[in-house]
């Protein structure tokens, strides 16, 4: 089993898409380890985004994922770090692959309703950006 993190964006929480998601993780066979609904201050959003704190996108970035509720969580399953990339779909839901979660529920490049680690290191880095142990047991 691996885990990988995720988040459900604000775009997605604000449109009432969640529990589909939700929906999707659970047909694709993801098992929830930990899951919170939680409001990302500015500074925590850029903390958590720290790798692009170089790209033209960060500041109007970071403001998005700091506009609303997010779902943060962290999913159990074989291969789910790479699984879950696939679920999720291309970062710009115009080239997402039919069935995929961004497809169905993203409506632009940054309001693509959901987060999913891209690597080993980064889910161990996001998972104890946004759990602590005693959430995890
Ligand atoms: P995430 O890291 O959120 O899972 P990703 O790995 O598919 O998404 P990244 O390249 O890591 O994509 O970009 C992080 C996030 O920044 C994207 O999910 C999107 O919300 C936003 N983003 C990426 N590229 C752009 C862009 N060109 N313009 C605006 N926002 C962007
Ligand atoms: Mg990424």
């Amino acid at each position: 089993m691996q885990r990988t993190f995720s988040i459900i964006k604000p775009d997605a929480v604000r449109k009432g898409f969640a529990a589909d998601i939700l929906s999707e993780m659970d047909k694709a066979g993801f098992k929830i380890f930990a899951i919170k609904k939680m409001f990302l201050s500015k500074t925590q959003a850029q903390g958590f985004y720290a790798v692009h704190a170089h790209r033209p996108f960060f500041d109007s970035l970071t403001s998005f994922m700091s506009s609303g509720s997010i779902i943060a969580m962290v999913l159990e399953k074989d291969n789910a770090i790479a699984d879950l990339r696939k679920l999720m779909g291309a970062t710009n839901p115009a080239n997402a692959e039919a069935g995929t979660i961004r497809k169905q529920f993203a409506g632009s490049i940054e309001e693509n309703a959901i987060h999913g680690s891209d690597a080993e290191d980064t889910a161990a880095f996001e998972i104890g950006y946004f759990f602590a142990g005693y959430e995890l047991v």
